[in-house]
């Protein structure tokens, strides 16, 4: 059984462009490629097409991560490998993916894009938003299109996990028909690791990271999908020509190197100062409710998200207002900032909450 066996079947013979920089190396005389002989800056020089999946990068993310290089494809965010899954997995107009609402809006819009359909199974807000492992269960039963289950742990916008043994459950479910995504974007803050340690027991596991959250790189745009060689060799194939620029992957490098010195001291920061901000609201006068969240994040509840969140910004603090999301009305994200930004949105959420109602 491989990871293969329920791709898209108008793409099993799929030939990927072939671009120069793939099908010749290096030359000492390169004119394979029509590039410029010319550099614009000599001192980083940007006249050559990169490799499609820089050997450096991957070396570096599977470090990282633990896993091979050809366990790792790397795009432009883990959005851009979201969607080369949906592609890859799901015929327009037939087949479908599972998603679990209140989540990370980017499965919907990828999905739709497609023309995938989308199968719900709501997280239950009266459990703290946990994982309906039943409901993801019964929905898989009775719908053999289902192709991809994403499932996001910690949740944005919730902040709670999955447990290991219902991740165990819907593998077992899935085994030979469809792929259980787990998008790990805020892995670096968990208590536990999930999907990881996983990887290479399960060739029908994938798992999304990104160094735009804990790694400080959002603007760099550097995403990675973990999975079986299978799967990545086949993502690679529906991939852009060159999806990492030159100046991305040496941004990455450098971060990556400096990261054992700098993240550890700074995840336990932000873990720190996440209790400080969940005590805090949950202590505060006009905040009916907060999630427990392993993320960089909390989420909680006010009464009027929509004025809470516009009376924020007139104080100039910027903070997610969640509230349209299902099941989340009333709800606002705050990110863990710096530990002088934590405390200047938490004395503006309190003045903002104790003055009276604008009028109607
Ligand atoms: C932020 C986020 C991502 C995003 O990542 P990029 O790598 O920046 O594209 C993916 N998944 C979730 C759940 C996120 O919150």
């Amino acid at each position: 059984m491989s990871v293969l066996d329920f791709i898209r079947e108008d793409l099993r013979g799929l030939k990927p462009y072939s671009s120069a920089r793939l099908e010749a190396g290096q030359a000492a005389v390169m004119l394979n490629a029509n590039e410029s002989p010319y550099a614009a800056d000599a001192a980083q020089p940007l006249n050559r097409y990169p490799d499609p999946q820089p050997p450096k990068l991957l070396a570096a993310l599977a470090a990282l991560w633990g896993v091979s290089p050809a366990q790792v494809f790397v795009g432009r965010g883990s959005d851009e490998a979201i969607d080369l899954l949906m592609r890859g997995y799901c015929q327009a107009g037939r087949d479908a993916v599972l998603i679990t609402p209140p989540t990370f809006g980017m499965y919907r819009v990828a999905a739709t894009l497609q023309g995938a359909r989308i199968v719900e199974a709501p997280l239950v807000a009266a459990r703290d938003f946990a994982l309906d492992v039943e409901a993801v269960l019964a929905r898989l039963a009775a719908d053999p299109a289902i192709k991809l289950v994403f499932l996001c742990s910690p949740n944005n916008p919730t902040g709670g996990v999955i447990s290991r043994i219902d991740l165990e459950r819907i593998l077992a479910a899935t085994a030979g028909r469809a792929l259980v995504v787990v998008d790990e974007a805020y892995g670096d803050y968990v208590d536990q690791p999930l999907a990881l340690p996983l990887l290479g027991q399960v060739p029908h596991l994938a798992v999304l990271k990104t160094l735009s959250k804990a790694h400080g790189l959002a603007a760099a745009r550097v995403g990675a999908l973990l999975g079986d060689p299978a799967l990545i060799g086949f993502v690679r194939k529906l991939m852009a020509p060159y999806p990492v620029p030159a100046p991305v992957e040496a941004a990455a490098l450098a971060a990556l190197a400096e990261a054992p010195a700098l993240l550890p001291a700074r995840i336990a920061e932000a873990r720190s100062e996440r209790a400080r901000l969940a005590e805090a609201l949950a202590r505060m006068p006009g905040v009916a409710r907060v999630w427990p969240s392993q993320a960089n994040f909390v989420c909680f509840r006010v009464a009027d998200a929509p004025r809470t969140h516009r009376a924020l910004l007139a104080a100039g603090v910027l903070v997610r207002d969640v509230s349209a999301q299902p099941n989340l009305a009333g709800g606002l994200r705050v990110s863990v900032g710096t530990p002088a930004e934590n405390s200047r949105f938490l004395s503006a959420l309190s003045i903002v909450l104790s003055a009276p109602q604008e009028a109607a």
